[in-house]
């Protein structure tokens, strides 16, 4: 057994990081200025796209997107429930409904069948997931919300540095990006709002600033007194250059991190395969880039002849950290109480959702760790 806990995540950190935020403390300003503007440029040459707007986190631009939609009362967002909280959280907090799209069972992605299928006059947006840093293949849905007129905000969370036939996600349509410490890059907490949409663009920097249309930096550099007006009643999700410093040498290393996930991902495939309680999800086709967020794997409970959660809690005995991504949104107690669905309705989700489990990835694990956990896992499959 293992003498340290391997964690199932841990953000990569260096000292030239920490150079990078304490460079932004020294020059006395702190909130969001000229690193932040610069971090936007970076990540939208990075990944390509028209537009990008730094925030206080993944949520926020997903809130902020939701909103500069008018999405309200009376209204349906379709989005799966085989995902974090944040989207599904937002919908209700605004008034109107999340209608969940199955997941199909072995990509844990949404497809254009299945998201047609839920679609209805209220229908105000889609939002899609590329789960655990898999590419969804967007032209399909992409025809279907032009086809019907209905906006897609893509969950790109777990996606940044992927890319389908070479098309980075985040470069088309309207992305939300999250740095949560968990994730590809992170900047403590933030995330970013990619748009190919300039009136969407031009509403969410409005939104993420108390709806003023200019932040603190514009009217600091403008030299004079603040005469920027409410447009609209707006919020406080605009990004710290204290977390944009870290962001900029974050993003420096992205492809080094990519390689590195790639290759430790590969690792787990491989030494995996003959363990036949052990299912990884379906792995890349030809046409897609794996940004390897997470490494995702469901236990086969009939042949385990043990629960999932008696499986982590055996794994964390021997030092073995793993995560949960995700128990199904649907399945929370609020909305077991307040949108029931009727047990199969989303028989894919449920399926994944009492198996499901991600073993430990991050950049700095070495192949030792990988051979640990495989080690961890077959001890705990004979017991
Ligand atoms: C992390 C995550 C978010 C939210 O990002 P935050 O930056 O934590 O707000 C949204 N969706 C998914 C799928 C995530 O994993």
């Amino acid at each position: 057994m293992r003498n340290e806990f391997l964690p199932f995540s841990r953000p990569c950190l260096s000292a030239e990081d920490a150079d990078s935020v304490r460079e932004v403390l020294a020059s006395g300003w702190v909130t969001t200025g000229p690193k932040a503007a610069l971090f936007e440029d970076r990540f939208r040459e990075a990944v390509g796209a028209g537009g990008a707007v730094a925030l206080a986190s993944g949520t926020a631009g997903l809130h902020l997107a939701l909103k500069a939609l008018d999405v309200g009362p009376g209204d349906d967002v379709v989005t799966p429930s085989m995902t974090w909280v944040s989207a599904v959280n937002l919908i209700v907090l605004a008034g109107a409904r999340p209608v969940f799209a199955d997941v199909e069972r072995d990509s844990l992605m949404v497809s254009a069948e299945t998201l047609e299928g839920c679609l209805s006059d209220r229908t105000k947006a889609i939002v899609p997931v590329h789960f655990a840093g898999a590419p969804l293949d967007m032209d399909a849905m992409r025809s279907l919300g032009s086809r019907r007129g209905i906006p897609i905000v893509e969950d790109a969370a777990h996606a940044l540095g992927a890319r389908r036939r070479g098309v980075p996600v985040g470069s088309r349509g309207s992305a939300v990006f999250s740095f949560h410490p968990s994730k590809n890059i992170t900047t403590g907490e933030g995330g970013m709002l990619c748009t190919d949409d300039e009136k969407l663009l031009e509403r969410v920097r409005r939104l993420k600033f108390h709806g003023l249309g200019k932040d603190a930096y514009d009217r600091q550099s403008q030299g004079r007194a603040p005469l920027a007006e409410v447009l609209e009643p707006g919020f406080k999700y605009n990004m710290t250059d204290i977390a944009a410093a870290l962001g900029l040498s974050q993003l420096r290393r992205l492809a080094e991190f990519s390689a590195r996930r790639r290759e430790l991902a590969l690792l787990y495939l491989e030494r995996l395969a003959d363990i036949e309680e052990i299912l990884p999800l379906l792995p890349p086709d030809s046409n897609a880039e794996h940004a390897w967020h997470l490494f995702v794997v469901r236990l086969d409970i009939n042949k385990a002849g043990l629960s999932r959660d008696v499986f982590m809690e055996r794994l964390r005995a021997v030092n073995i950290g793993t995560g949960l991504h995700f128990k199904a949104v649907h399945l929370h107690r609020y909305y077991r109480e307040h949108l029931p669905i009727p047990p199969g309705s989303l028989p894919n989700t449920e399926w994944n959702s009492e198996r499901i489990c991600s073993l430990p990835l991050f950049p700095d694990m070495t192949e030792e760790d990988v051979g640990d956990v495989v080690a961890a896992i077959k001890e705990t499959l004979k017991r």
